[in-house]
Formats: structure tokens, C-alpha cells, sequence
């Protein structure tokens, strides 16, 4: 059933590829599956893989980092001197730039954002919280959690479109320009989740350039993806804090990022960098927050990682685990979705995620489907802010944790339902029309 473009066939040739599939779905239900696919996980094999981490840092082992101060013991606010030097070479920032966190990005980008609403940020007048309304630029669709944040902290969420290349610039340009409560912006700008995208340098410039009716207006630039490249060329991201201090806007963007999928999710270190201005900033605060990081994790992975070649060989071992399992995925998409358009997907160049666009008004609907067939997807809409994808047609895909053969049915299950979905609706238009 291959390169069939299903809204030329006729009324009773629909009907009985319908039951066809339909027949076929009704025997993977009864297979009573349960596989999940709803998160970006490394899977057990990926793990594996800095497993040795763990024997680094033992009982015997100098605890002392480089500058003499023992790892064991409170201090150290931003970090160890080695792991400054090694996140400062991955996202192209000075060590003076960077502050090292726990073991989440997401948690400094939350604990960010709260300080911002109770505080101000460098160069505020007043703490966001206390202006009638914050606003922030979303370009969708973006990673779930990002938009779960603002939601928590009150902050309104402007969704704009993706393009090829990155955030529709002119859509932000204008958001940016026009109104001094949108403070922010969200990007993933890096592979991104859930498009693969990495932004252009053009994309770069104009953010870093462009015109924000409010002064203290942020770039929240989470580089979780920076080094998780697919294809033999990765994609190149232009330095980011290097465009905005040429543009003149130095504390423009605030940067993120992780070694959750290089090592441990949960158990990895975590980085932000920026200005020395905002860091100074931050670190005061940061200061009242606690007393020092786990500096122990962090020796652990400055002794393990070595430097960016030795992380960039590390890549390579996860990429020759998990490409394999988005080749099966873009394969079989190919094969049963191809050619009847009903369906269009990225192939990313690195990153955690194959993004679907479906027909309009069917994603929910073929989530749920394959929900009854145990194939958990990422919630329909998730990708959206307040979790409403306004043509209800994006579906994620994760498609790392699960085995190659669990990963092929569930790819096989979805793609059934978004077939029988996408015929139920030409049928229903023909439907309609006549
Ligand atoms: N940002 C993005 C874009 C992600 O996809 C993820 C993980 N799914 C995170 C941040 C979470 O990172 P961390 O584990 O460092 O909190």
C-alpha cells in the first residue's frame, strides 16, 4: 500500500483499506502490548557506556580539584576550576561565564525564571512578578517543559511558528519589539526538541540583534542537544553569547545546558553561562541558595570526559547505538506514511526526537488510539504551550529507550493509526461535502 495518495481513491477503495487496517490493528490489541515511548530516555546500553564514571572517584582517589579545595567538604558556589573549563570549551564561554549547578538544567532554568519574577534580573527595575503581566516568545512546537514552567510561575505564553531554520524571526522580531511585557523567549536552539532543527546563523544574528521593547528582556537558550549529533557532519550553532556581545546586547541570553544524556539523567552535571554580569548577579543569589554544589559528581565527570575530544568520541559510541533505532523509524515512516499525504516528518541531524506532523485534527485522536494498542505516546498537544497544538497534528516521537523490536511494532501500531485516522477523515470530508 505504498505511494497510494489516499484522497484520489474512491469512497469504497477508502472504505476497504479501513478494514484492512483496521483488522490489523485489532490484532496488535489483543497482543496486549505495553510499550512506552512517551519520554527521551537513554536506553540501558547508553548508560552503560559511562558506567566506569562511577569507579573514578573512590576512597582512594584524590578528592582535592585543581585549585586545592577538597570536594568533600561545603564551597566551591560555581563550581570546580575543571569542569568551568570544560563546559566553557563545549558552549564557546569564558570559565568566568559559567556557573556549574546540580544535576538538572531544568531546575536552573525554573529556579532562574522564579528569581526573575520575585527579583528582577540584571538590569531590571523592578521583579517581573511585580509587572501586571510577563510574557514569554514560544516557538512551538518546544519541549513540554519549558511551557510547564510558565505556566507555573504565571508567565503568558506566546506560541510562534518553527521554521526550517528556527524561530519565524519575524514573529519575534515584531512580539519583541512591541511590547515590553514579553521578557523572553524560549530556544532549544540545537537539534531541538521536538523538530531537530539547529538554528541558522542568520537565526542567531537577528535574536542577538534585534530590537526588545523591554530592557531586560532574556534569551533563554537551552543547549541540551550541543554535542548529540546523528549524521557524520553534525550542524553547526553559532556562539550565541558571542553574537549577542557584538550585537551590543551582552546580557541578552542566558545558556543551558547538561550532561544528562551524555552520562546520567538525574545523576549528571548541570551548566549555565552568560554574562559575567548576570552570572555575578546570579551568583549572590545563588549564594543565599545554598552552600555548594556536589563537587564530588563533578570530579567525577571533569576525570571521566577529559576534555571535548574525549566527550565528542563518547558521542559517537551513543550515536552508534541509537541511530540505528531513528533510521527504523524513518524508515517505517517512509514505508507505510510516504507518498500518501497524510503525513510529513524531520530527519534530524542529532538530538532525541522525530517530529510528526499528521493531518489536521487527527493527532489526538491517533495518540489515543495507540494508547488502547499499549503504545504510550508524548501527550498530543504537549508540545505546545498549554498543551493545545492549535491543528491538534504534532506527534513526538522518542525513539531511544525502547529495544529496535519493541521500537518497531510501536512505530508500526502508530503508523496504522494515523492511516485509519487520516481516512476516517477523507471519508468524513467526502462526507460532509456530498
Ligand atoms: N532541555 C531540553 C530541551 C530537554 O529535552 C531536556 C530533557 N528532556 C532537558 C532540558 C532536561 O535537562 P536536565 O536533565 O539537565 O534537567
Amino acid at each position: 500500500m505504498n505511494d497510494i495518495d489516499y484522497d484520489r481513491l474512491s469512497t469504497a477503495e477508502l472504505n476497504a483499506i479501513h478494514a484492512q487496517l483496521l483488522e490489523a490493528y485489532e490484532a496488535y490489541k489483543r497482543q496486549k502490548l505495553s510499550l512506552d515511548m512517551s519520554r527521551g530516555k537513554p536506553c540501558d546500553e547508553q548508560l552503560d557506556l559511562s558506567l566506569e564514571m562511577l569507579d573514578i572517584v573512590g576512597s582512594g582517589d584524590v578528592l582535592t580539584d585543581r585549585s586545592g579545595l577538597d570536594s568533600r567538604n561545603y564551597g566551591g558556589l560555581d563550581g570546580i576550576p575543571e569542569a568551568k573549563d570544560l563546559f566553557a570549551q563545549l558552549l564557546d564561554v569564558s570559565p568566568s561565564e559559567l556557573i556549574i549547578g546540580g544535576a538538572s538544567s531544568l531546575t536552573m532554568m525554573h529556579d532562574t525564571l522564579s528569581r526573575a519574577m520575585l527579583h528582577g534580573v540584571f538590569g531590571s527595575s523592578l521583579p517581573w512578578g511585580k509587572l501586571p503581566a510577563v510574557k514569554f516568545i514560544c516557538p512551538s512546537p518546544g519541549y513540554d517543559r519549558h511551557f510547564a514552567i510558565c505556566e507555573l510561575l504565571g508567565i503568558e505564553m506566546i506560541a510562534i511558528d518553527m521554521l526550517q531554520d528556527g524561530p519565524d524571526m519575524d514573529q519575534v522580531e515584531k512580539l519583541a519589539a512591541g511590547d515590553d511585557a514579553v521578557k523572553g523567549i524560549w530556544c532549544v536552539p540545537k537539534y531541538s526538541n521536538p523538530d531537530g532543527i539547529t538554528y541558522s546563523d542568520e537565526v542567531v544574528d537577528r535574536l542577538a540583534r534585534m530590537e526588545t521593547c523591554a530592557g531586560d528582556f532574556r534569551i533563554m537558550w537551552d543547549d541540551a542537544y550541543t554535542v548529540h549529533h546523528l549524521a557524520d557532519e553534525p550542524d553547526r550553532l553559532k556562539p550565541m553569547l558571542a553574537a549577542c556581545k557584538a550585537a551590543g546586547h551582552p546580557d541578552r541570553v542566558l545558556m543551558f545546558s547538561s550532561t544528562s544524556k551524555i552520562s546520567f539523567p538525574g545523576a549528571g552535571v548541570a551548566v549555565m553561562a552568560g554574562s559575567e554580569n548576570n552570572m555575578n548577579f546570579i551568583r549572590k543569589q545563588l549564594a543565599v541558595q545554598t552552600i555548594g554544589p556536589d563537587k564530588l559528581n563533578q570530579l567525577r565527570h571533569v576525570r571521566f570526559f577529559k576534555g571535548p575530544a574525549h566527550i565528542e568520541a563518547h558521542m559517537k559510541k551513543h550515536a552508534a547505538i541509537i541511530k540505528p533505532k531513528f533510521e527504523m523509524v524513518l524508515n517505517l515512516l517512509e514505508t507505510e506514511l510516504g507518498g500518501k499525504r497524510i503525513a510529513s516528518w524531520n530527519k534530524p541531524n542529532g538530538g532525541y526526537f522525530i517530529s510528526l506532523n499528521i493531518m489536521d485534527g487527527c493527532a489526538r485522536s491517533v495518540v489515543r488510539m495507540a494508547a488502547e494498542a499499549g503504545v504510550t505516546l508524548t501527550k498530543a498537544g504537549a508540545t505546545f504551550p498549554y498543551g493545545h497544538d492549535p491543528r491538534d497534528r504534532n506527534i513526538r516521537i522518542a525513539p531511544t529507550f525502547p529495544t529496535l523490536s519493541e521500537l518497531k511494532t510501536a512505530i508500526e501500531i502508530l503508523c496504522l493509526c494515523v492511516q485509519i485516522m487520516s481516512i476516517r477523515t477523507f471519508l468524513n470530508r467526502r462526507g460532509a461535502n456530498g
